[in-house]
């Protein structure tokens, strides 16, 4: 699937584009100083499907997404999202960004959050109605955080957060769905009701790709893989692209041997 894809680029496309990959990069390096971030990486989201971005520390994930998104600069590479340049298809893509990078000291209810996730479709000029804010507690209800809405995000806990920021993606009705560590420091209650959207997500149809540490839940969350250490060390369903030579790869000394195999056993 994914090589045919790779070797589709460049055709005009005939199928619908939700055939196209939702997230094809190619070439992609980004240097922050001097030392590449993210070298000449080449990655093939397939569609419909569940993809883990994973890898050590300091390994370029987030960077990879930002490039992706333009949020930084890169210094070479092309990104296309369903096979057309990504500026012509930003309303398709929701992203929750890390969440120790938002800072939300500032006071805003929950509900405004996830209002912003409405902007788009409302527009420049557009009058927030009825429909809106009753579509923004229905995402608040797809999270179990209904009650919160009148709540200001900055007194609810990093769970909480998380759930109201999944929230807010859900309301742009996007079809490629980028998360970085969605599950970074949430309770398990909170990482249930996450996989629970996510899955849900995908039973749609649409495209999930999530930034992901937690190398024990690899193969009952995700489909796909994407291992990276600056540069791209596998990529694929995760039965061949996570395996103990695919993770002593991306990792090194940073796993013991012993938890390799544990965790090549565990994909069998
Ligand atoms: P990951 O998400 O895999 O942990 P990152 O993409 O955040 O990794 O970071 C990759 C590398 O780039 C790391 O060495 C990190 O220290 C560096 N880095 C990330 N963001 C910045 C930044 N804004 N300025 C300078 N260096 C950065
Ligand atoms: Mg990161």
């Amino acid at each position: 699937m994914v090589l045919e894809l790779a070797s589709n680029m460049g055709r005009v496309p005939e199928a619908p584009d939700l055939a196209e990959s939702p997230l094809s990069i190619r070439g992609l390096t980004v240097t922050y100083g001097q030392k590449p971030a993210v070298f000449s990486v080449d990655m093939t989201v397939e569609p419909g499907k569940m993809t883990a971005i994973i890898g050590p520390n300091g390994a370029g994930k987030s960077t990879t997404l930002k490039a992706a998104l333009g949020i930084v600069p890169h210094v070479s590479g092309q990104v296309q999202v369903f096979g057309k340049p990504i500026d012509t298809q930003r309303a398709r893509i929701a992203y929750v960004p890390q969440r120790a990078s938002v800072d939300w000291d500032f006071p805003t209810r929950v509900i405004d959050v996830v209002l912003m996730g409405v902007y788009r479709e409302l527009g420049l000029l557009g009058r927030l109605r009825g429909r809106h804010k009753a579509k923004a507690m229905d995402c608040l209800n797809r999270v179990g955080m209904r009650e919160f809405a009148e709540r200001q995000i900055g007194q609810l806990s990093g769970g909480q957060q998380q759930r109201v920021f999944l929230a807010r993606a859900l309301a742009q009705d996007a079809d490629l769905y980028l998360l970085d560590e969605p599950f970074a420091g949430v309770d398990a209650a909170t990482e249930k009701a996450i996989i629970s959207v996510l899955k849900s997500l995908r039973a749609e149809g649409k495209t999930v790709v999530v930034v992901h540490h937690d190398l024990a839940t690899v193969t009952d969350y995700f489909e796909n893989v994407f291992l990276i250490n600056t540069r791209k060390v596998a990529e694929g369903p995760v039965t061949q692209a996570f395996t103990a030579e695919t993770l002593q790869t991306a990792y090194g000394g940073r796993l013991a041997t012993a938890q390799v195999d544990q965790l090549a056993q565990a994909v069998g």
